[in-house]
């Protein structure tokens, strides 16, 4: 400030040289100027940091002067106007010309140069504010931002829409609480954002979104910082172009612009994701990679918009074969939703993020291998093409994404060199695992529909009397062309994939149906019909049970269910209440394989059972076995302590039936008697047994026991012939 210039212009000569004596002194550079006019031209040759004008000049008096300066220069030029003391006059003139300040004569030396100095001071101090002012707006003017000043109370005290945009609504709002500018959502968030800025004292920005349903969800960002801990600014910017084209690189680079589905690095980040989830809870999870076989061909002959377009369909076809929801989870838990990318080419890759069991992907990789059989259209051309699939399992095939994509693919090109059109697991011994399971359960619906089933009979005969007074319906199976099934081969199967209450259902019709007309026919008999523990816990058990018997006329005293102890395992009230309403029925209930269980003798006393049926296994070894000679003799007195009937299994030797004869087993069933025959052999074993009375007293002379060999009641052939699946 030292080097400021100062024009004095007086017309006074003596005033001129004392003033600049005593500016010139302070290090200030004076020039001097006669009056109004030598001022103006002294200023337009240059420029000076201030102007000091006497009021009455020649010429051109100090107001003119500094009405002229003040036009030309604008509001920083300072201008001290020297006027006569007490000329109030004056002074207001002065002010009304634009002078900045006024010095009333006499002036005073020894502070003249301090006061000029100050008042330099304080117009540069103005021009510095103004010009940060007009920075500040102009920036602001130029920022794409909505600014919002809100004060202590939360309210709007000023608003200045975004530069470009027509406005916000703004006046109206200014005044009002900074949420309630907003719609709700964005309103609560904003007003969070604000208190967490206030709190800390430091910026805080949040983003929210503007746009009713089914508009363009347009994409807010507010940035606020608080002034002094109680006004606050709040900037709002729309930055949906910058989110919609953020969304648009993330699917660039996670999807496939072709086909719309993950592409690789989209499947690999969501696999291994899924993988770690998997991992936490001890789930099984699959991905299946699939190849359009000689696809290749397509694009060669057909071209690439053939090709395309085969992709496309491909692709469409996957999104619609495995829905949400399509995949079944055996244990009854939630699958997962599928996931799908395609990885190049004409490679798509599956992954079912939650399976029970390896074997369980292999239906799904069928279902999409059929889907892909179906003809693409090229225009109006059909072209037909087959598919490979290859599936990896985690954890058994690979630990993380890379390695079991990998496994899958290998796997895939193992189906493609068996002849492709086919799919193969990465570990062989699966694919033929899955492959008799996938065969099994579609055997099993079609044995459903063309009624494949045939029931055996066993007969359990009284030992009291020597009668055979129960029969046991046994199913098997029996596929056209093939080998007689048995049941322990596809019970516990049909149990997992859900077949098992039509097929229960089925054998209680048959045996029912049976059993009628035995009866019509004169025979005195039960018939036994063992109950899956699912079945016994399904929902419409006892419908079913009630169907079976109206339908085949026989009343419920004549049958008997066998159920096992596992279908007693949760002793709650769903057991007691189906058991009572069998029970009411009328229809007898034996507990089978009695001992081999879950063996809770509480429930005995508390369940309504009839029947206890001492498992095989006991009666295996008998007489000699002291270990389960001393079961079955606890067993029979319980059961005698108890009530319950009591049937031995098994029995296939003369010594087991005299023996369990003299514990007073009520009946005995094995081989000893008669294996399981058909129903049509059925009658004639009973009529034989009851009436030839070839059952010769084998017993201890108390009890009349019956001894059947087969011989004996003329049953030679084994009507089974599959006689090793059942069970020793
Ligand atoms: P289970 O109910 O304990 O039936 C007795 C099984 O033992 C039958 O085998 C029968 O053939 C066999 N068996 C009978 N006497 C002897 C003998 O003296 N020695 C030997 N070694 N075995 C004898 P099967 O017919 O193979 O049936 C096996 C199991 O399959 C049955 O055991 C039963 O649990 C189940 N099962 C059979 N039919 C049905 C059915 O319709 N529904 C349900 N849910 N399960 C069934
Ligand atoms: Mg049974
Ligand atoms: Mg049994």
């Amino acid at each position: 400030m030292s080097s400021a210039r100062i024009l004095v212009a007086d017309d006074d000569e003596t005033t001129r040289l004392l003033v600049h004596a005593a500016l010139a002194k302070a290090g200030l550079t004076v020039e001097l100027a006669a009056d109004g006019e030598q001022a103006l031209a002294a200023f337009a040759r240059t420029p000076f940091d201030m102007v000091m004008l006497d009021v009455d000049m020649p010429r051109l008096n100090g107001f003119a002067a500094c009405a002229a300066l003040r036009r030309q220069r604008g509001e920083d030029l300072p201008i001290i106007m020297i006027t006569g003391m007490d000329d109030i006059a004056s002074i207001e003139a002065a002010f009304e010309a634009g002078a900045t300040d006024f010095i009333a004569k006499p002036l005073p030396w020894a502070l003249l140069a301090h006061r000029v100095r100050y008042v330099l001071r304080a117009t540069q101090a103005a021009t510095a504010l103004r010009m940060a002012n007009a920075r500040n707006a102009a920036m602001l003017d130029a920022l794409p931002d909505t600014l919002l000043r809100i004060d202590g109370a939360d309210h709007i005290v000023e608003l200045r829409a975004a530069a470009g945009t027509g406005g916000h609504p703004g006046a109206p709002l200014v005044g009002q609480p900074l949420a309630s500018a907003f719609p709700a959502a964005a309103g609560a968030i904003l007003a969070q954002a604000l208190d967490e800025t206030r709190r800390s004292r430091r910026p805080f920005t949040v983003e929210f979104t503007l746009g009713g349903e089914g508009e363009r969800p347009l994409h807010q960002e507010a940035r606020l910082s608080t002034i002094d801990g109680s006004e606050a600014l709040c900037l709002v910017r729309d930055i949906t172009e910058r989110k919609e084209y953020e969304s648009r690189i993330h699917r660039l680079a996670y999807f496939d612009s072709l086909t719309g589905l993950a592409n690789r690095r989209g499947f690999l980040e969501r696999l291994e994701r899924e993988i770690r989830r998997a991992e936490r809870n001890g789930w099984r999870l699959a991905v299946l990679f699939l190849d359009l076989d000689r696809f290749k061909s397509v694009n060669d002959t057909l071209g690439h918009e053939a090709g395309d377009a085969v992709l496309q369909q491909a692709a469409e076809r996957l999104r619609t074969i495995v829905r949400p929801g399509d995949i079944v989870s055996r244990d009854g838990g939630d699958p997962g939703a599928a996931e799908f990318a395609r990885l190049g080419g004409d490679e798509f890759t599956v992954m079912l993020p939650r399976i029970a069991r390896a074997e369980d992907a292999l239906p799904i990789a069928e279902r999409i291998r059929a889907c892909m059989n179906a003809p693409f259209m090229i225009g109006s051309q059909a072209l037909g093409l087959s598919t490979s699939l290859g599936i990896a399992i985690f954890p058994d095939d690979g630990g993380d994404a890379a390695t079991l994509i990998k496994h899958a693919d290998t796997a895939m090109y193992d189906a493609k060199g068996h002849g492709r059109n086919a799919c193969r697991y990465y570990n062989p011994t699966l694919t033929a695992e899955a492959v008799h399971r996938v065969e099994l359960e579609t055997g099993l619906r079609r044995a459903l529909e063309r009624d494949e089933f045939v029931l055996m009979y066993q007969p359990q005969v009284e030992v009291r009397s020597g009668r055979i007074t129960t029969v046991e319906a046994l199913v098997r199976w029996q596929p056209p062309g093939g080998a007689l099934v048995p049941p322990l081969e596809f019970i516990p199967f049909a149990e997992e994939c859900g077949l098992i209450d039509a097929i229960g259902a089925r054998v209680l019709q048959h045996a029912c149906r049976d059993a009628a007309a035995w009866i019509a026919r004169g025979l005195d008999l039960r018939v036994a019909v063992n109950l899956s523990s699912m079945q016994f816990r399904a929902q419409g058990l006892l419908d079913t049970v009630r169907d079976a018997l109206a339908a085949s006329g026989l009343p419920a005293e004549r049958l008997e269910l066998e159920i096992t102890e596992s279908a007693l395992m949760d002793d709650d009230d769903a057991t007691h209440a189906t058991l009572g309403a069998l029970r009411a029925l009328g229809i007898g209930i034996a507990l089978d394989d009695f001992g081999t269980g879950y063996s809770s003798l509480s429930y005995l006393k508390r369940l309504p059972l009839g029947k206890l049926k001492i498992d095989r296994s006991f009666v295996n070894g008998l007489p000699d076995d002291a270990d389960n000679l001393a079961i079955v003799r606890a067993i029979l007195a319980l059961a005698r302590h108890l009530g319950f009937q009591i049937t031995a299994e098994g029995v296939e030797t003369a010594a087991q039936a005299s023996l369990l004869s003299t514990l007073e087993a009520d009946s005995l069933q094995g081989y000893l008697f008669s294996r399981p025959v058909p129903a049509a052999a059925l009658e004639a074993l009973v009529r034989q047994g009851c009436a030839g009375d070839g059952a010769s007293a084998a017993g201890t002379g108390q009890r009349e026991l019956c001894t059947w060999p087969a011989r004996q009641i003329g049953y030679l052939t084994d009507p089974d012939p599959n006689p090793a699946a059942a069970p020793t």
